[in-house]
């Protein structure tokens, strides 16, 4: 397994790669991988023939009061977890080397990344389309992999691709979940055990959501109620937004009709957790 660290060198490698012999895969990380990251290094290793896994905490889609410091960092551990799914190279880029000190672009998808996770982290989404952007010029991957767990981050990344003209093609992966239906992620390392337990209802509030669909629900109202419930039982839990949107556009609905996306964002003891399912509905 190849490591680079630096912009010159990953170019160096990839003039080397003949795009007519092989596909290319990236898998943009920021660590402190789990069985999540896990799953779209597997699917990555099953499409391409040169599977590129980055590592960087990235400090631009951090807001100025949120978690950039204390995020959990475990690069030997990350490196093992790459060896045992046979990546070929791991990106591990310094700040300074992707943002040197008269950096000054930034890319930015305009509605899509302004609403629901853009209202209450307004510079996220920015960060997000800039890495990912400089990630794909670097790499030029055939085939580029995000977890559904991060869905609206899905759908403005898929938005970036298509108006750029970037020659990437972005795949979703299934959101990987403990066996009670938590889904994991990296700040999972600094929720409580308590906080989890409390964390837990918003996937059972969307699981609601999704069987009052189930049951034939098909006002949005009624459905954001149902799940609104399930969370209003909880103490010490506030809820930034519950939502039944087009899995598309992330528009509200009124009716639901065709893939529909039920968003949620719920805050614990200043910790957010965000998650969604998706509900295919038949007619
Ligand atoms: P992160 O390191 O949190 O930036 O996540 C890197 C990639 O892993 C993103 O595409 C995430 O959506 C994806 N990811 C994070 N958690 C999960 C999960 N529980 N299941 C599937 N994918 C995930």
């Amino acid at each position: 397994m190849r490591i680079i660290r630096t912009t010159q060198a990953l170019r160096t490698w990839r003039r080397r790669h003949d795009p007519l012999r092989t596909s290319i895969g990236v898998v943009p990380t920021m660590g402190a991988l789990h069985a999540g990251h896990r799953s779209l290094i597997k699917r990555a290793r099953r499409t391409c023939q040169t599977v590129v896994v980055s590592i960087f905490v990235n400090p631009l889609q951090f807001g100025p009061t949120e978690d950039y410091r204390r995020y959990p960092r475990d690069l030997s551990q990350d490196l093992a977890c790459c060896r045992e799914e046979n990546v070929d190279l791991v990106f591990i880029p310094k700040v300074d080397t992707l943002y040197p000190h008269d950096f000054q672009t930034t890319v930015a998808v305009k509605s899509l990344a302004q609403r629901w996770e853009g209202e209450y982290r307004p510079t996220h989404f920015q960060g997000v389309t800039t890495i990912v952007t400089k990630l794909l010029n670097l790499v030029r991957p055939a085939h580029a992999f995000f977890g559904q767990k991060d869905y609206q981050q899905f759908c403005v990344i898929r938005q970036l691709v298509k108006d750029l003209d970037l020659d990437t093609r972005i795949t979703l992966c299934p959101t990987i979940r403990d066996a009670d239906g938590f889904a994991l992620s990296s700040r999972n390392h600094y929720v409580t055990p308590s906080q989890r337990q409390r964390a837990l209802a918003l996937y059972q509030a969307l699981s609601a959501g999704k069987a009052a669909i189930a049951g034939g629900m098909r006002r949005a109202d009624l459905v954001e109620q149902k799940m609104a419930k399930v969370l209003d039982a909880r103490h010490g839990l506030a809820i930034d937004y519950l939502a039944c949107c087009d899995a598309r556009t992330l528009e509200p609905l009124a009716r639901l009709r065709g893939t529909v996306v039920l968003l949620g964002a719920i805050r614990i003891g200043g910790i957010r957790f965000i998650d969604n399912l998706i509900v295919r509905i038949r007619r």
